[in-house]
C-alpha cells in the first residue's frame, strides 16, 4: 500500500519517507521512561525485537545510521587499530571520517567491486602481520545493500565467507545494514540468517521503513554494553526515546515486507528508462530500491535533467555530471513510475529546450 497522487514525486531518497498513521498513533500511545536508566519499556521492546530479528543477543537504539556505525567501530577498535572497508562504502565516504576523527581508527580502504563486495582474497592479503611497524587489524566492514554500488545485495554465502575469514584471523565483522531489510527481502531470507556471521550490525528504521528517526545496533551482550557507553559519550543517550522507538516497532513489524513493492517499482523505472534514447542503464543490476543511471544525451547533463524534472514536480538528484540516482519509496506508486518515465521521454525528446533558466544542483 503506497500513497499516490502526490503533488510531488520525490525520488531523492528513501529517507524522505514520513511516518505512517499507525506510527503516529503508536508514538502518541507510547509508554516511556528514562532510557539512560534502561527504564523506557518501549525502547527496551524495540531493542529486544531487533536483536531477535537479527539473531543477536542484544541491541541498542541510536539516533542515526551514522551513529550506529560509529558506536560499532568505536566498540570494536581502539586508537591506532585498523579497519578494512570498501572505498565506496558509506562509512568511508559519507560519515566525515568520524572513526578517524573521534576514535583514532585507521581506515584501510579496498576497492569495492561493482556488486558492492570486496575481493576476499584481497581482504585476507590486507590483514596485517604481527609487526611493530604496522597497525593492528581489528575489523572488516561490509555494507548490505550497498548504497553507492546501486543497492546491490551481498549473498548469504558471501556474508558467511567474509565472517569466516574475519574470525579465522581474529578480526570482527561489522555490517552497515542501513538497508539490510531491503537485502533480506530481495533474497527472500531471514535478516538473522543474512547476518549470522556478523559480530555487529547497524540497521536503519528511517529509510525504506519510514520511521521518523532512528537506527539499531545489534551484537553480543558484551559488545552492546560497550556500544551503550560509546553512544553516551557521543551525546546519544536519549531519555524518553520510547516515542521514537514506538514508530520503530511499527516499522519493523508492518513495513518490511512491502519493500518488495519498492523493488518492483525500481525495476519498472529502470526498464522504462532503458527504452529511452539518452539514458544508459542496466536494469538487471537493479536488485532493490536504488536506480542509478547516466544521461548520455548530447545536449543535456544530469543537473539540467534534474531541473527539468523539478519543473514537472519530480525530484531526482544528480550524483555526478551525468549520473543520477532515483530511490523508490513508500510514497511512490507504480502510477508515479509511469509518470516519471513519461517525463523523461518528454525532456530527452525536447533536448536543450527542456532546460530553460538557471541550472539548480541539489545538495
Ligand atoms: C543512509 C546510510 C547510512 C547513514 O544513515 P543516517 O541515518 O543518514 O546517518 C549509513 N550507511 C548507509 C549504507 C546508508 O545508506
Amino acid at each position: 500500500m503506497s500513497e499516490s497522487n502526490n503533488p510531488v514525486i520525490d525520488l531523492r531518497s528513501d529517507t524522505v519517507t514520513r511516518p505512517t498513521a499507525a506510527m503516529r498513533q503508536a508514538m502518541f500511545e507510547a509508554e516511556v521512561g528514562d532510557d539512560v536508566y534502561g527504564e523506557d519499556p518501549t525502547v527496551n521492546r524495540l531493542e529486544a525485537m531487533v536483536a531477535e530479528l537479527l539473531g543477536k543477543e542484544a541491541a541498542v537504539f541510536v539516533s542515526s545510521g551514522t551513529m550506529g556505525n560509529l558506536v560499532s567501530v568505536l566498540s570494536h577498535c581502539g586508537r591506532g587499530d585498523e579497519m578494512i572497508l570498501g572505498d565506496s562504502s558509506h562509512i568511508f565516504l559519507n560519515e566525515q571520517g568520524g572513526a578517524a576523527a573521534l576514535g583514532g581508527i585507521h581506515p584501510r580502504p579496498l576497492p569495492n567491486r561493482p556488486d558492492g563486495s570486496l575481493d576476499l582474497e584481497q581482504v585476507e592479503a590486507s590483514i596485517r602481520a604481527d609487526n611493530e611497524h604496522y597497525p593492528v587489524s581489528r575489523l572488516i566492514c561490509l555494507e548490505n545493500t550497498h548504497n553507492r554500488c546501486g543497492g546491490r545485495v551481498l549473498s548469504v554465502e558471501y556474508m558467511d565467507a567474509a565472517g569466516e575469514l574475519a574470525h579465522r584471523h581474529g578480526l570482527a565483522l561489522h555490517v552497515d545494514g542501513a538497508r539490510l531489510w531491503n537485502a533480506a527481502v530481495a533474497l527472500n531470507v531471514a535478516p538473522a540468517r543474512l547476518v549470522q556471521a556478523a559480530d555487529s550490525v547497524s540497521v536503519c528504521l528511517s529509510k525504506g521503513l519510514a520511521a521518523p528517526v532512528g537506527s539499531v545496533v545489534a551484537g553480543s551482550a558484551d559488545f552492546i554494553r560497550k556500544a551503550r557507553r560509546n553512544r553516551k559519550v557521543l551525546g546519544g543517550g536519549l531519555r524518553q526515546a520510547g516515542v521514537l522507538a514506538a514508530a520503530g516497532i511499527v516499522a519493523i513489524t508492518e513495513m518490511v515486507e512491502r519493500l518488495a513493492d519498492d523493488h518492483a517499482n525500481a525495476r519498472a523505472l529502470a526498464e522504462g528508462l532503458a527504452r529511452l534514447d539518452g539514458v544508459a542503464i542496466q536494469p538487471e543490476t537493479v536488485e532493490t530500491n536504488l536506480v542509478f543511471f547516466d544521461i548520455t544525451h548530447p545536449e543535456l547533463d544530469a543537473a539540467q535533467v534534474s531541473l527539468a524534472l523539478k519543473q514537472r514536480h519530480i525530484l531526482i538528484n544528480p550524483v555526478g555530471p551525468r549520473r543520477m540516482r532515483a530511490v523508490t519509496n513508500y510514497h511512490v506508486s507504480r502510477a508515479d513510475i509511469d509518470t516519471v518515465v513519461g517525463a523523461f521521454a518528454e525532456i530527452l525528446a525536447a533536448g536543450a529546450q527542456a532546460s530553460q533558466g538557471k541550472v539548480y544542483v541539489y545538495g
